[in-house]
């Protein structure tokens, strides 16, 4: 008897490990193909847009890591050089240049700061608060809302912008004004937020409350808030806005701070 029982545990226990082989040959594709997919919605969400697309460098792309240690680097060593405000000017913005730079604490301050009025070719709309903004920069918006935001306010609502409400500029503070961290591009006044657009109607649009459509509601002021971003995206190097973080949910952030070694990545979220 022993022997016959002795073949049947031997047999048994050759079956069970032939067998838990095979199911996991069977099952290893399967397990591989799982953990690949996994990983790759594990992966660091793409810290830019990848390239401007009229700058793509020939050298290899930067790392994110890069990316980071390059802004770091930037906001340190750019330190805040004397400029004459005055010499700024710009046929598209109404611009009043203030007398010296602003110096603040921390490396906070702005070379050539200046407040932006408003637009020259569009003196019904204004920009509330004028924000105060190096003088680059200044140009840039004005030039953006003149060119980019106006026609897409006539082209989805067949009506004139009348205001742009948004944040004063210059603000020294850190990035989502934390205590710690980074320097935010606002303390250089190279950054500027917008939460709503106001047009000659009365008609509001609010980043906040119109970003997302709500069930059957007019789609108009979410494609227009999505025109403006998208426009934005093609000028500034950086663009928050809902879908970035709970920090932009009802605000756009624009700025021109540095993204990687030759400052040609976008962040456009
Ligand atoms: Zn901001």
């Amino acid at each position: 008897m022993r022997p016959i029982i002795t073949k049947c545990l031997i047999r048994s226990l050759c079956f069970a490990l032939v067998l838990s082989m095979m199911t996991v040959e069977a099952f290893f594709p399967v397990v591989a193909a799982a953990a690949q997919k996994h990983a790759t919605l594990d992966a660091p969400m793409p810290f830019a847009h990848p390239l401007r697309r009229s700058e793509q460098p020939v050298g290899p792309r930067s790392k994110p890591d890069d990316i980071m240690r390059d802004v770091e680097q930037t906001l340190e060593e750019d330190v805040v050089i004397p400029g004459d405000p005055t010499q700024c000017i710009s046929d598209i913005a109404v611009i009043e240049g203030l007398p010296d730079p602003l110096v603040g604490e921390n490396g906070c301050g702005v070379d050539q700061p200046v407040v932006l009025k408003g637009l020259a070719q569009n003196p019904e709309m204004s920009i509330r608060p004028n924000p105060t903004l190096r003088c680059d920069f200044a140009k840039s918006v004005a030039m953006w809302l003149q060119e980019d935001v106006q026609p897409i306010a006539r082209k989805i609502f067949d009506e004139e912008l009348s205001e742009v409400v948004g944040g004063p500029g210059y603000q020294c503070r850190r990035r989502n004004n934390s205590k710690t961290g980074k320097l935010s591009e606002h303390a250089r006044g190279k950054a500027m937020d917008i939460s709503a657009f106001r047009f000659a109607s009365g008609r509001r649009v609010s980043v906040e409350g119109d970003w997302a459509v709500e069930g059957v509601g007019d789609a108009r002021p979410s494609q227009f808030l999505r025109a403006v971003h998208k426009s934005a995206c093609e000028r500034f190097s950086t663009v928050l806005g809902p879908e970035a973080d709970v920090h932009h949910r009802s605000h756009f952030h624009i700025d021109i701070g540095c993204h990687g070694k030759t400052c040609t990545y976008l962040i456009c979220q």
